[in-house]
C-alpha cells in the first residue's frame, strides 16, 4: 500500500516556509500578497512535476488534478498556503503539502484511484486583511464572485485589483465544479490531542459561532468633580460585558465567550468615557447551546447596562451555525486512523476552517494533528515530523477509501 515519506513532506513544508519569513522563524504571507505569489507558484510547480494537471478558478483557487480511472466526480482534498501577519509555517501548510505527499506516494506506487484525486489550495482562508474563508465561500456560491471581488480590505484595496496583480492569480475556471467528498488535514491549533498524548484527532463536526459590536454609551464627564454614583460610565458598562461572556462561557461546557477588542473613541484619561465600542464572539458546537448561551450573555449586559445608567446596542456581525460533518467521512478518517495504530478521539473544530464551508453543500470531513502547547497565529506554532506524517498517512488511507 502506498506510504507517505516523513523527509519529503518534512523539506516540503521548510522550502514552503521560507517564502514569506516572518521575524521570529513563522511566516507572513498574506492573501494577495507578492509573498503568496510566489507561494502560489511553488505549489503549481510542485504539483506539475507530479504530473497533476493545474488549473485556478476567477477567485483564484488552485487545483491540481490526478486523474481517475472512471470519470467521475474527483475527491478533493486541501487547505491553504496563506498565512495571519505573524502566522505559523504549519496552519493550512501542512493540509495543502500533506496533499501534495499523498499525490507523490501515489505515484510512487503507481496507485490508480478510481475517482480523480484534486488537490485545492484555498485563497484567502486566513482573513487577516479582510473576512475569512473566502475561497471556499465563492467555490459554494455562499458568496458571489462579483461580490468577494468587490470587497475592500482594511488598507482600502479591492479585492479583484489584488487577485489580478498576481501571477499565479485568477484563472479561466468559473467558480464550483461537482465533487464527491472532501477532506481537510489541518493542525489542532489547540492544546487537547498533545495533553491526552494523542496522534490524530477525527473531526466530528465544526463550531458554530456569532460575532456582535456592542456600543454602550454613557455620558462624557470630567473624573474629579463627577460623584461615582451620579456617572454614566460606558467603560463600567463594557467591562462588565467582558467578565459576564467569560462568567457564562466557562459556566457551559465547550462554550467559548471572547471580547477581543475595545474602543473608546472619544477616550482620554481625565473624562468618564461615553462611547465604547467592544467585539463579542460566542461559540458552541450545539444550535440550541448557542442559542441559550447568546441569550444568557446579551440579556446580562443588557440588565448591568440599564443598571449603570448606560445605553446599550448590539449588531450582529458575524453568523455561523455549527456544522456538522459527513458520517461516511468520518468514519472513513477514523479507519485510516485505526488502520495505521495511531491514538486518537474525535473531536469538534473550534476554529473555523474551509471545511466547515463545504461541509455545507458537500460531504466533509477534517483531520487534526497536534500543535505544541496549543499555540497556532503564533511564530512558534509547532507540529513535530512525526506528527505531520501520521496526518499525512490518515489522509492517504482515507483518499484511496473514498476515491476507490
Ligand atoms: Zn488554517
Amino acid at each position: 500500500m502506498p506510504k507517505v515519506d516523513e523527509a519529503r513532506l518534512w523539506a516540503s513544508l521548510m522550502e514552503m516556509a521560507e517564502i514569506g519569513p516572518g521575524v521570529a522563524g513563522g511566516n507572513n504571507r498574506l492573501a494577495f500578497s507578492p509573498e503568496d505569489d510566489v507561494a502560489r507558484g511553488l505549489f503549481r510547480n510542485w504539483c506539475q512535476a507530479e504530473g497533476l494537471a493545474v488549473t485556478a478558478d476567477a477567485f483564484g483557487n488552485q487545483f491540481a488534478t490526478r486523474a481517475g480511472a472512471e470519470d467521475l466526480p474527483p475527491l478533493l482534498i486541501g487547505s491553504h498556503l496563506d498565512t495571519q501577519p505573524t502566522g505559523g509555517r504549519f496552519d493550512g501548510v501542512l493540509g495543502v503539502l500533506a496533499g501534495l505527499e499523498v499525490m507523490r506516494a501515489l505515484n510512487a506506487a503507481g496507485h490508480q484511484t478510481r475517482r480523480p484525486v484534486v488537490l485545492v489550495n484555498w485563497t484567502n482562508e486566513e482573513g487577516a486583511i479582510i473576512r475569512p474563508m473566502m475561497g471556499s465561500e465563492v467555490f459554494t456560491g455562499a458568496l458571489s464572485l462579483e461580490d468577494a471581488r468587490a470587497m475592500i480590505d482594511h488598507r482600502g484595496n479591492r479585492l479583484g485589483d489584488m487577485l489580478d496583480a498576481l501571477q499565479n492569480g485568477a484563472g479561466d475556471l468559473a467558480p464550483g465544479f461537482p465533487v464527491s467528498a472532501y477532506v481537510e488535514l489541518h493542525i489542532e491549533q489547540g492544546p487537547v490531542l498533545e495533553a491526552a498524548g494523542e496522534t490524530i484527532g477525527v473531526v466530528k463536526s465544526g463550531i458554530g459561532f456569532r460575532r456582535w459590536l456592542l456600543t454602550f454609551t454613557g455620558r462624557d464627564s470630567h473624573a474629579g468633580p463627577t460623584p461615582m454614583e451620579v456617572r454614566q460610565d460606558a467603560m463600567v458598562a463594557a467591562a462588565h460585558a467582558v467578565l459576564i461572556a467569560d462568567a457564562e462561557a466557562r459556566a457551559l461546557p465547550g462554550g467559548r465567550g471572547t471580547c477581543g477588542r475595545i474602543e473608546s473613541p472619544n477616550g482620554s484619561q481625565v473624562t468618564v468615557a461615553s462611547r465604547v465600542e467592544l467585539t463579542l464572539d460566542l461559540r458552541h458546537e450545539d444550535l440550541a447551546e448557542l442559542d441559550a448561551l447568546e441569550a444568557r450573555v446579551l440579556g446580562r449586559i443588557r440588565t448591568q447596562a440599564a443598571a449603570l445608567n448606560v445605553g446599550f446596542e448590539v449588531v450582529n456581525t458575524a453568523n455561523s451555525p455549527p456544522v456538522p460533518f459527513a458520517p461516511e467521512v468520518v468514519a472513513a478518517v477514523d479507519a485510516a486512523r485505526l488502520k495505521n495504530g495511531f491514538s486518537g478521539r474525535q473531536m469538534v473544530s473550534g476554529a473555523g476552517h474551509d471545511a466547515c464551508n463545504i461541509a455545507r453543500v458537500l460531504p466533509a470531513g477534517m483531520i487534526f494533528v497536534p500543535s505544541v502547547d496549543g499555540i497556532s497565529h503564533n511564530e512558534a506554532e509547532y507540529t513535530a515530523p512525526g506528527d505531520c506524517a501520521a496526518g499525512a498517512q490518515v489522509l492517504l488511507d482515507t483518499v484511496i477509501a473514498l476515491a476507490g
